[in-house]
């Protein structure tokens, strides 16, 4: 049977396309962005993380490791993901549910009927099901499958995307999707390989053959472009021009939003639960005044004064 890993469920979000959602996060990226909300979801072979606020300290998990890879330290229990072999020992003997695998595999009717349990809310709000990630093209095929069933039960579709996947897999997917959430985070080549650990191109080629199918007519999907506002790095009122170039020079006039996402560390716990230091641990928010300069950078090469919108939190 066909199964995806998901490391993730949220229900009744309001973030990833229109109406009431539900975002489902596959499992897998091929990017590492320095600034990562899901670090749970890069890795293809996420193992067990460990949360320190339901754990009780009873070492049981420890006793049932058979390679001795949850030792205690000062900050509480670390996994040494080298050392470990992903049995799940530790889940099964852990007495709270502070050790737990990051990521389960959904069978596809499984994942449908959970998705489901809300499709009143998302008629009655215009909303639907989201796929994310990690990078949900990883899983393309079982994405496509996914969304075909949706579609025949009229849910509406939104693939959120990095855009980093080869474009057949696209064209697998987009005649089941409604709305293309398609990230364009740094115009610059290199800054993009500094802070993504990829190349742009292979973003930029798809992104221009998305809008050009799409004005085609060869999908009915709505274009949507998002670039998180990350300060010390997308931030800049260079990229965001040029961003702003590449949107109304290149997509063929088929972008219906732009949206530019400013920065909170609110994932700042998955990355203490994954033991990992985070390169945005300090960064704070962004001011009204900040994003409103980026703004106005955004549409200066063009792009439609309404189409732009900042989301997320600022600081007061
Ligand atoms: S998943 Fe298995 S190997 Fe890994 S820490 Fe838990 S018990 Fe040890
Ligand atoms: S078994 Fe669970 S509660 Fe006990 S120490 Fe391990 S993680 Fe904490």
């Amino acid at each position: 049977m066909e199964t995806a890993s998901v490391f993730d469920i949220y229900r009744g979000t309001t973030h990833d396309g229109p109406g009431l959602r539900s975002t489902v996060f596959f499992q897998s990226c091929p990017l590492s962005c320095r600034w990562c909300h899901n670090p749970e979801g890069i890795t293809a072979a996420p193992g067990v993380w460990w949360e320190a606020r339901s754990c009780i300290g009873c070492m049981l998990c420890q006793d049932a490791c058979p390679v001795s890879a949850n030792p205690a330290g000062e900050t509480g229990i670390h996994i040494d993901r080298e050392r470990c072999i992903r049995c799940g020992s530790c889940v099964d003997a852990c007495p709270t549910g502070a050790m737990s695998f990051i990521a389960r595999e959904w069978s596809l009717p499984a994942l449908l009927d959970e998705v489901l349990r809300d499709q009143a809310f998302y008629q009655k709000t215009g909303g639907g099901v989201t796929a994310s990630g990690g990078e949900c093209m990883v899983q393309h095929a079982f994405v496509a499958r996914f969304f075909q069933e949706l579609k025949a039960q009229g849910v509406n579709t939104a693939l959120d995307t990095s855009g980093f996947a080869a474009f057949s897999a696209f064209e697998e997917v987009l005649p089941y999707v409604d709305y293309v959430l398609y990230d364009l985070k740094l115009l610059d080549a290199s800054a993009h390989r500094q802070f993504t650990g990829q190349d742009n191109s292979f973003i930029l080629e798809n992104a221009r053959k998305i809008a050009s199918a799409v004005k085609e007519e060869r999908f009915r999907a709505e274009l949507w472009i998002r670039t998180p506002l990350i300060p010390g790095a997308t931030a800049t009122a260079e990229n965001l021009a040029a961003i702003g170039d590449f949107i109304a020079g290149q997509m063929e006039g088929q972008v219906r939003r732009w949206e530019l996402c400013a920065f909170n560390n609110s994932c700042i716990t998955k990355y203490q639960r994954l033991g990992l230091p985070w390169a945005c641990q300090d960064v704070p928010l962004l001011r009204k005044e900040e994003t409103e300069a980026l703004r106005k950078a955004a549409v200066s090469g063009g792009v439609d004064n309404e189409l732009v919108f900042v989301t997320g939190l600022l600081r007061e």
